[in-house]
């Protein structure tokens, strides 16, 4: 069963600038199924709308950025909430349906606060629970779950290190276990053995609340640790989608192919290829498939036609004309 459903969302930045109006086409009529009880990853270059549809899932949704269609559908309790004609339902939705992870822990935490005093007002807000002792029994119990010492409780952000910062953070927004959390380069600016401890703790939280976690990074590495199913992101548009063995063992697109290529593998020591040319400005995307400048294989249909996302078999899914003739209606 999905827990969230994203259908043909369109979400642009919208600015005008003396009278003259420019449209970013951050994410460009995308859809999407988030399943119950599973990690999916969500790579792409920066630049490429990832953080930008995140910002939607979560409600962020201020201008400029606006929302020209589509819908964001969250299930739970047998009822279904669609957070873009239902925008007063987010507050209620979040912490306890959904929590966000920032990529930075101190905007979450209060550096002139013990990190108790953090933990204390979500209970106090969203469970009305009042005691202290009940508080600190709660908190100290949810860290323990998750693996993470308590001493952390009584201290301040700044006498932690980045990557216990970072992990209290995560532990924070899982505090009233919600269903679906939602973290934006949670691993990104940590050196690999602090990277190790926080993606241990994600698959922790999920198998302790068998819950859906869904994480944005650019780093290819990362996902193939941590993702059962990955959605490929490049400019606005999903390419592919796929359980983490096909796109890492079968990758169909030529931009995956490219992302997988350029990974370093053990004992290999010849020359990776980047992906050739740079990513396209969101101002004026190509035509067409968006990945056609760039693209080895591009034929004539692919400058002027979108390649709609096309099931190829058990949730594989790819938008490109080597495998299917469908184009995008639109
Ligand atoms: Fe390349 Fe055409 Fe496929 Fe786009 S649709 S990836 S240009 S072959
Ligand atoms: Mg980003």
């Amino acid at each position: 069963m999905e827990i969230l459903k994203i259908e043909n969302l369109r979400a642009y930045y919208i600015t005008s600038l003396y009278g003259v109006e420019r449209r970013v086409r951050a994410v460009d009529n995308v859809s999407l199924e988030v399943m119950e009880n599973e990690i999916l990853g969500i790579a792409g270059e920066s630049g490429c709308g990832k953080s930008t549809l995140l910002k939607t899932m979560i409600g962020l949704i201020k201008p400029p950025l606006t929302i020209l269609g589509g819908k964001i559908t969250y299930k739970f309790d047998g009822k279904d909430i669609d957070i873009v004609s239902q925008k007063e339902e987010i507050n209620n939705l979040r912490w306890k349906v959904f929590s966000y992870v920032p990529q930075g822990s101190m905007s979450v935490l209060n550096p002139t606060r013990k990190i108790i005093k953090t933990f204390e007002d979500l209970l106090k807000v969203h469970l009305k629970i009042e005691g202290k002792e009940e508080i600190k029994k709660l908190s100290e119990e949810h860290l323990k779950a998750l693996g993470l010492p308590s001493e952390v409780l009584t201290s301040y952000p700044h006498q932690l290190s980045g990557g216990m910062r970072q992990r209290v953070t995560i532990a924070l927004s899982t505090l009233l276990k919600p269903k679906v959390i939602i973290a934006d380069e949670a691993t990104t600016a940590l050196d690999v053995v602090v990277q190790r401890g926080v993606i241990q703790l994600l698959k922790r939280i999920q198998s302790e609340f068998k819950n859906s976690i869904i994480i944005v990074t650019h780093d290819m590495g990362v996902h193939a640790n941590i993702a059962d199913r990955i959605v490929i992101m490049y400019a606005g548009k999903i390419l592919e989608v796929g359980s983490a063995k096909d796109i890492f063992k079968n990758p169909l697109h030529p931009y995956t192919k490219y992302l997988i290529d350029s990974l370093p593998k053990i004992g290999d020591k010849t020359f990776k290829k980047s992906v050739p040319g740079a990513p396209p400005s969101l101002l004026n995307p190509p035509t067409g498939c968006r990945f056609h400048p760039r693209c080895g294989m591009a034929m004539e249909v692919c400058k002027e036609n979108v390649p709609a996302l096309i099931d190829v078999g058990s949730g594989h899914k790819v938008a490109c004309f080597l495998y299917s003739k469908e184009a995008e209606i639109s």
